[in-house]
């Protein structure tokens, strides 16, 4: 059985994730959707429960996959949920430069869990979570960029 572990904030979750999650699901047998718990460098709009509940509605729909919360090094989480391999996305060159960064650190760190890249879906390649934000904050559409559910809670959060 393979198993494959996606990492992220999830802050929130939009429709480039819910790509690259179902597309992971093609691929292994079981995905593990961790959202981490510790982003000090991140301001955050959605507390940890929230992101994981809004994760967990809108993949519910895909069997094989779980959504769970992390916190510490992500080899370490891959390592606990028995992931041969972590999974990211990658829309332009400015994520592989990140992602290239910590990609090697990561090798570093566990060198036996590898990482494995999906490119981003054409129609999602501006899913952003931080622009979709800014979006809904200035009054913009973002129906097209994130489920219900999440839509329904930006929209919440930004009237209180
Ligand atoms: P981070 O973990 O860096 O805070 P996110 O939670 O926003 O990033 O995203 C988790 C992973 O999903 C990252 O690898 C990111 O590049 C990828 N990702 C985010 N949005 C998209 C998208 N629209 N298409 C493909 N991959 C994406």
């Amino acid at each position: 059985m393979t198993t494959g572990l996606y990492p992220g904030s999830f802050d929130p979750i939009t429709f480039g994730h819910i790509d690259i999650a179902t597309r992971s699901s093609h691929i292994f047998d079981k995905v593990y959707v961790a959202v981490v718990s510790t982003r000090s460098t991140k301001s955050l709009m959605f507390n940890t429960d929230e992101r994981l509940q809004l994760c967990t509605e809108a993949l519910s729909h895909l069997k094989n996959v779980e959504v769970v919360s992390y916190s510490g090094l992500t080899v370490n989480a891959a390592k606990d949920f028995g992931a041969h391999a972590m999974i990211r996305g990658l829309r332009m060159g400015s994520d592989f430069d990140y992602e290239f960064e910590l990609a090697l650190n990561n090798q570093k760190l566990s060198p036996d869990i590898d990482t494995m890249y999906l490119m981003a879906n054409l129609d999602h390649i501006y899913v952003k979570s931080s622009l979709i934000k800014e979006i809904a904050s200035g009054g913009g559409q973002i129906s097209h960029l994130v489920p219900t559910n999440v839509e329904e809670a930006i929209k919440a959060k930004l009237m209180n």
